[in-house]
């Protein structure tokens, strides 16, 4: 990666993404944003269009070259975000491959995983989902029960996942399995990459009250995975998860790019005759501006992810709510009018509920006494506590 960009030269880079972009949406090859995660419906759309990304050399901008990157500096990556975000276009294919995966695999991984996994992630080959959650392990993600034990020199799994984004389509996964059953918490944890051919993989879709089925469960029924599908330490998964994790949380300066042009649609869309919608638009805007000032403030900074990724789904549901109102009635059988406020619920919870953003806030921001940890058993108090 190179060292970030001289301005002259990055703001000649973002004068190539915008025609770059401009011709793609022309042509109807550009896929429309659509959120951190891809919708099913939009597989085909995506991933060509992560192809031609990478054809023409707008994919992997601050990877090294050797696994198909740009070996340009994470300036670019951040022009490019923003320019996607101007242009109302997805920036990747798919968030759990492109950031979560290939974030971890980058740090983590062996000159092996490099060359087998990164190229074809960004060529669009591969799309990836991520086996971490669990019905009984959420927000407590490391009370995870799904097991990996050393078998033929590789990994046997058992054990059930739910929540598993576009799993369905996804040819590999990311996995979270506990390999030391004798130190519960989060030490006894290792990640995988698993390819989701494999036998004993069962994935079964969810339907969501949007009637779409973006998240599936996963049932992992004596999977065997080979010995080069860890990826990091043994038992120390739970660092690489973390690491990978803390890039989930970040808006930054996309983020607020994203959400002026929400407004902007938001404000034309309620009725100005109306004093009550006009009031709470007026409402909506002042703090919408504000949240917009809260994330450039926070960019760059992954500290402060929990504040804005808690005040931007609050906002999330406030403004799908006045949306939905001001097309009166009519919302009740349009479909594109009820879509946000339907998937607004979701936002409070996925990459971390809204009440874990508010402890995060509160013991790491704060500085305020930590919340009173669980307890696992068996072992002395406290010994496996999550951290
Ligand atoms: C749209 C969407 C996509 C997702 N995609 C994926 C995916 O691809 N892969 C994946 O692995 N997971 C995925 N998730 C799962 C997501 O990470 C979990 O929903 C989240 O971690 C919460 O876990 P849970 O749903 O089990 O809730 P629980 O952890 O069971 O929480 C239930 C309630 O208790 C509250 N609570 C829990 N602990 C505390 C505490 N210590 N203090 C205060 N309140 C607490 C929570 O805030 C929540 O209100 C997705 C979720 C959504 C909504």
């Amino acid at each position: 990666m190179q060292p970030n960009g001289a301005i002259g030269e990055l703001e000649a880079f973002r004068e190539r993404v915008r025609h770059f972009l401009s011709r793609s949406i022309d042509s109807g090859i550009a896929c429309p944003a659509f959120g951190t995660i891809m919708p099913p419906a939009f597989g085909d759309r995506a991933r060509a269009w992560q192809a031609h990304c990478f054809e023409h050399g707008f994919a992997g901008l601050h990877w090294p070259r050797q696994y198909g990157g740009q070996g340009l500096s994470r300036d670019h990556t951040n022009v490019w975000g923003e320019e996607c975000a101007r242009h109302d276009v997805a920036p990747y294919m798919n968030f759990q491959g492109i950031i979560l995966a290939a974030g971890a695999i980058l740090r983590f991984g062996t000159e092996d995983h490099k060359q087998r996994y990164l190229r074809p992630t960004l060529s669009g080959e591969i799309l990836w989902c991520q086996l971490f959650s669990e019905p009984d392990a959420g927000s407590d993600l490391a009370s995870l029960q799904t097991r990996a034990e050393p078998h033929s020199g590789g990994w046997r799994v058992t054990g059930q996942k739910v929540w598993t984004s576009t799993a369905q389509l996804a040819q590999q996964a990311i996995l979270l399995a506990r390999t030391d059953p004798d130190t519960p918490g989060s030490r006894g944890i290792s990640f995988f990459c698993v390819d989701m051919d494999t036998p004993g993989i069962e994935v079964r879709p969810l339907v969501q009250m949007t009637g779409d089925s973006e998240f599936c469960e996963v049932f992992l029924d004596d999977v065997q995975l080979p010995p080069d599908s860890l990826i990091g330490p043994l038992h120390g998964g739970w660092k690489v998860a973390m690491s990978v994790l803390a890039d989930e949380r970040s808006a930054g300066r996309v983020g607020a790019i994203n959400l002026e042009r929400r407004l902007a649609v938001l404000a034309g869309g309620v009725p100005g005759d109306d004093p009550v919608l006009t009031d709470r638009l007026m409402r909506a805007l002042t703090e919408g501006g504000a949240l917009v000032q809260m994330m450039i403030r926070s960019d760059g900074d992954l500290s402060l992810g929990p504040l804005t990724k808690l005040a931007a789904s609050d906002f999330g549901a406030v403004a799908a709510e006045l949306g939905l109102d001001a097309r009166g009635p009519d919302a009740m059988i349009n479909g594109e009018a009820t879509e946000p406020f339907l998937y607004a619920p979701g936002m409070k919870l996925g990459g971390g509920t809204s009440e874990i953003q508010r402890n995060l806030i509160g013991e790491r921001l704060l500085g305020l006494p930590r919340e009173p940890r669980p307890r696992f058993l068996p072992g002395p108090p406290n010994k496996g506590r999550a951290p």
